[in-house]
């Protein structure tokens, strides 16, 4: 199951084999920002200007401070529920009257326009996931320089690494080199 506003946490790329490599931002790079919006089909070509770039470095720490707390066992609190009722409140609704050929639809949509929309985007997906319970299934990948977050499908709940070849072979590896310097000592 994939969700924009996990792949909005993710737009942060961490050295996950630890080799020492500086993280980037990559909500910097236009290539990365142009796939991000093109894959949810959001607004292509926007800019980002350094008020953007503030308002949405704001959403992710947010977000990746309430995703860290639930990972580990917390819960959406108080303060958490003020911030989200803000951003919903920031960004005004549009009803409209819909008739398809399934009948008619009460179709919800917003005004925002360029990166607000884009925010609104975010914030609505990640309050779905709320009230449909699938924020207990989002984790951070076990690897400490890889923190990539990802929504475990698996049936028991048991992934631990965003990808088993790659940081779950990794960490395997280090824990069996660990283990044969403790049997030298
Ligand atoms: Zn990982």
């Amino acid at each position: 199951m994939e969700f924009i506003w996990i792949d909005f946490l993710n737009s942060i790329w961490r050295d996950w084999r630890g080799t020492g490599k500086p993280s980037r931002d990559r909500l910097l790079e236009a290539e990365w920002r142009a796939s991000f919006l093109n894959k949810w089909e959001l607004e292509s070509g926007l800019d980002l200007n350094e008020e953007d770039f503030k308002h949405l470095t704001q959403l992710r720490a947010f977000l990746s401070r309430v995703t860290e707390s639930v990972a580990s066992g917390g819960d959406v609190d108080e303060k958490d529920i003020l911030l989200l009722n803000d951003y919903l409140q920031q960004s005004p609704v549009v009803r409209e009257l819909v008739k398809s050929e399934d009948g008619w639809r009460l179709v919800f949509s917003t005004t925002q326009k360029g990166w607000s929309r884009v925010i609104e985007a975010i914030v609505t997906s990640f309050i779905h996931s709320l009230i449909e319970g699938h924020l207990s299934r989002v984790k951070i990948c076990d690897n400490k320089d890889c923190l990539w977050v990802f929504y475990d499908a698996t049936k028991n709940h048991s992934k631990r690494y965003c990808d088993d070849k790659m940081c779950g072979n990794l960490m395997k590896v280090r824990r069996f080199r660990e283990r044969k310097k403790q049997q030298k000592k």
